[in-house]
């Protein structure tokens, strides 16, 4: 038996402005930074504005003269990684907006629009990025790769069934569920994609594109962080469901995952790229499926993969922990933004 989850009604005056839960709960829809539920979602709120971008920030004047230059395989990998973010960026903003309208807390609701607005940034990144490398022809072909290519096929399939689940039958089960696939797709689907992009990075190619490659890693590891929070806030709130069967649902669904990453992951990367190893990317997706399992609450669905096996991409990814000057193409004057709000220590 599962819940039925209620959609935030647009006013509700007999209600408090703080929420009295995240679904099915009773909020005004008032939004007082000062007065939310949870104490996580400000400081998340301040981050994701932090990093805000936008593509037309990053020049692409010598990306635009290397491209040529790549090999075909390159060129090739380089295509369909972009063709695969296309289409899991544009489904990601509307799950977003379909989550939004369950949850009885408006500034969670405010959380995930910042988040599907940062998805159409993703997507714009990508006509960007494209629009500069190939021709009109090629694009729209990178565009609707998805549709043809059988391998990216079954991956995406695998996530929007999950997500059509919660969309047609908005229950608190296919919520979590459906949290699951999300976290799979901005936390693990993107992953091979990002390495081959690191890897171009470190061998001093594709620069400018790569840095558009960071900073979507960087606000995808918001996300995740935003939608695993929401996951063991909804579990808190309705203990009922955690169970013994979700448990295992996670622990299948992760597996399962990773094999599809896999598979993709010999298609564009293979040992085809030099610097490379299929074996490498192989236990690098094993361990984020692990890590991704592990910030959800659950165990790690592959034992003995607890450390990142391609210690170098961290440099790549963690850039705005200091760890790294490599991609300083842009300014940072919006992370320099002080706010000096007395809710700013929440
Ligand atoms: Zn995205
Ligand atoms: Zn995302």
């Amino acid at each position: 038996m599962t819940k039925e989850v209620k959609k935030r009604s647009i006013m509700n005056e007999n209600a408090p402005n703080r929420s009295t839960g995240i679904v099915n709960g009773e909020c005004s829809n008032i939004l007082n930074w000062d007065d939310v539920r949870f104490s996580w979602a400000y400081p998340k709120y301040k981050k994701m504005l932090a990093n805000f971008w936008t593509p037309f920030e990053i020049n692409m004047a010598h990306d635009i003269k290397q491209f040529p230059t790549l090999s075909e395989v390159e060129q090739e990998s380089f295509l369909k990684v972009i063709g695969l973010l296309a289409l899991l960026d544009s489904i990601q903003s509307d799950y977003a907006g379909k989550v939004a309208d369950y949850l009885t807390d408006s500034s969670l609701n405010a959380l995930m629009i910042i988040l599907a607005q940062q998805e159409v940034i993703h997507n714009h990144s990508y006509s960007y990025v494209l629009s500069s490398i190939v021709n009109k022809a090629k694009q729209e072909e990178v565009f609707d790769y998805w549709r043809t290519d059988e391998i990216l096929r079954k991956r995406n399939e695998f996530v929007t069934n999950g997500y059509k689940h919660f969309a047609e039958d908005p229950s608190v089960e296919n919520l979590l569920k459906s949290i699951v696939y999300d976290v799979i797709l901005e936390g693990l689907f993107f992953y091979s994609g990002f390495a081959l992009f690191y890897n171009f990075a470190r061998n001093k190619k594709m620069v400018a594109t790569s840095t558009m490659i960071n900073y979507i890693n960087r606000d995808e590891q918001i996300h995740v962080g935003l939608f695993a929070d929401i996951f063991k806030e909804l579990l808190n709130e309705n203990p009922e469901y955690r169970t013994e069967e979700l448990a295992q649902f996670v622990n299948d669904t992760f597996v399962k995952a990773a094999e599809l990453e896999i598979e993709w992951g010999r298609k564009i990367i293979g040992n085809k790229i030099d610097g490379l190893s299929m074996s490498e990317v192989e236990s690098y997706i094993k361990f984020m499926a692990n890590r991704r399992a592990s910030q959800m609450g659950y165990d790690k669905p592959f034992e003995g993969y607890d450390k990142n096996p391609m210690r170098w991409i961290k440099a790549y990814q963690e850039v705005d922990e200091g760890k790294t000057d490599f991609f300083e193409q842009k300014s940072r004057q919006y992370t320099k933004a002080s706010d000096a709000n007395k809710f700013d220590d929440l």
